[in-house]
């Protein structure tokens, strides 16, 4: 996965960040990309702490999107 911007020609980073599905909890190894000139900035930490707070797994994240789907089905048929 890659995290914030890698420029042209830029030494990447790689690091791995254990995450954590905010939703159900499981937990997530990241292997994560970032270029050089970004990693560890304060930006960077910011972001992360960001990306962790907020992160779904990829089946809370398809539960999600079925949901959505279904309020539009509900909403359609109403009219
Ligand atoms: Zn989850």
């Amino acid at each position: 996965m890659i995290f914030g911007k890698i420029e042209k020609n830029e030494k990447i980073i790689k690091f791995n960040v254990e995450i954590q599905c905010v939703n159900c909890c499981k937990k997530v190894p990241g292997g994560m990309k970032s270029g050089e000139t970004y990693f560890n900035t304060q930006k960077f930490n910011r972001d992360l702490e960001e990306f962790k707070k907020t992160y779904h797994c990829g089946i809370c994240r398809d539960k999600k999107r079925v949901k959505r789907l279904k309020n539009v089905l509900k909403l359609k048929s109403q009219h």
